[in-house]
């Protein structure tokens, strides 16, 4: 029982001293004052000085790029990943359990409670990468949806990828579907699903796209990719197939409320009605997008014509650490600095954070705001201190450095109390993501 909170639902209801009710995983009651029928509570939270907002989602992520953060750090997409491939072709099951553990730690230390992961290089012989990154966000307890990606499209089909970090179409398809069957829980309530995920169009083959677009439709799994996020895919589109990457796309199957692309930041009009009529979401990215020089996504253009949008930190190693929580500011201020200052305002930020990550994966009706019936995925956020000089909360939260997290629950569990992670010990969690750097790069000089 959560009492004296600034309650933010993010459906519209804000409550200044309010109360949010937990029973299991599950909010029983949301609303202004203290809770009701306080009887037999077995934790009563004072959350004075605070504002509670639904956990954050995460709708874009590489874990694994937790271990080779810091390199090519000024150069543009297609050189960052030329550069990466090399050491991304020697990582192991030991390097991918390490980065997630950081890369999942840190998450939850900026308010996520659920996050997406796109994990898209499998070298042969080096463990089972993907188990590796689920049984770290379980140890973690953060509500889960790695996506399987995949590349076919080695320098050889003339793809941008050397040819020994890719797969072939058989081994992917059969790889993903076993994936799947193994994991995806669709259940109400989920701490775990799968997506099917090609990597880029510049990565992959048609065939590819079209079979994993049939294979997700079977199984009623998501699908997710790399979109429109540089001028040099679209060239490299126009030059490849003889069109734009959305018009590309639409070929393949992959428009749909089942589909949802990263980036999404070279759009035209034209795209973005079919985004919107087809309810394809997008995954913002504006600190990764900023890094890499990508440009910015037409966020404001694409909520006003009803395209889902949440937001993504991008892998560790294009966006370096990135928090979700500083994602929230840096949309809106690269929205005003494009289109003004009442393009994105902090709640609709918030929103996007929130309830709009929840679409775009799918799961507005568990999770994304604060309601009753909804799963306990909740973040208090301290707003007193040095936050308490500004008097609206939320334009606390949104403007300036994200305030210190006094409690994050993920499914009615408390993962981070006082701003340290607890569900495993913070300490541990950094030094696994520092030492799978050190054994990437170790393994790594194979190649450099
Ligand atoms: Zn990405």
């Amino acid at each position: 029982m959560i009492e004296n909170a600034y309650v933010v639902t993010v459906t519209g209801e804000e409550h200044p001293a309010g109360h949010i009710v937990i029973d299991g995983n599950t909010i029983t009651a949301v609303g202004p004052g203290p809770a009701p029928d306080t009887e037999g509570a077995v934790e009563r939270i004072d959350a004075r000085g605070c504002m509670a907002t639904p956990g954050l989602v995460n709708t874009h992520h590489h874990l694994y790029q937790w271990a080779s953060q810091g390199l090519a750090k000024d150069n543009t997409l297609f050189e960052w990943l030329v550069a990466l491939y090399k050491p991304w072709s020697k990582m192991d099951a030991e390097v991918v359990r390490g980065a997630a553990s950081a890369g999942l730690g840190w998450l939850l230390k900026s308010g996520t409670t659920t996050s997406t992961d796109h994990h898209y290089v499998f070298p042969s012989g080096r463990g089972d990468l993907f188990a590796a990154e689920i049984e770290a966000a379980a140890e973690l307890g953060v509500r889960f949806h790695p996506c399987r990606g995949s590349m076919d499209r080695g320098q050889s089909d003339g793809g941008l990828p050397p040819d020994e970090v890719v797969e072939d179409l058989a081994t992917i398809l059969a790889e993903t579907e076993a994936a799947i069957d193994r994991y995806h829980d669709d259940s109400f309530g989920s701490m775990l699903r799968i997506a099917v995920a090609p990597c880029s169009p510049f990565s992959v083959s048609r065939e590819l796209l079209v079979q994993s677009a049939e294979l997700a439709r079977a199984k009623g799994v998501r699908l997710h990719t790399h979109l429109c996020e540089t001028l040099d895919e679209e060239e490299h589109c126009v030059a490849q197939f003889g069109m734009s990457p959305v018009d590309y796309m639409e070929t393949v199957g992959w428009l749909g409320d089942d589909v949802w692309y990263a980036h999404a930041v070279h759009l035209q009009d034209a795209d973005i009605k079919k985004m919107a009529a087809t309810g394809t979401g997008a995954a913002h990215c504006p600190s990764s997008n900023a890094r890499l020089g990508a440009g910015i996504a037409r966020v404001a253009d694409m909520l006003a014509a009803g395209v889902p949008v949440g937001l993504g930190v991008d892998g560790a190693a294009s966006a370096e650490m990135v928090p979700l929580a500083g994602e929230v500011r840096q949309a809106m201020y690269m929205q005003r600095a494009r289109y003004g200052p009442t393009a994105l305002t902090a709640r609709q930020a918030l929103a996007i954070g929130t309830i709009g990550g929840a679409r775009v994966l799918g799961r507005d009706a568990e999770i994304g705001s604060l309601e009753p019936g909804k799963l306990a995925d909740i973040a208090l956020w301290r707003v007193d201190g040095f936050y308490a000089a500004i008097d609206d909360p939320v334009t606390a939260f949104a403007y300036g450095q994200t305030p210190p997290l006094d409690r994050l629950i993920v499914n009615g569990r408390t993962v981070v109390r006082d701003d340290v992670l607890v569900s495993v010990p913070q300490d541990e969690v950094a030094r696994r993501g520092a030492d799978a750097h050190r054994r990437l790069m170790k393994l790594a000089e194979e190649v450099l």
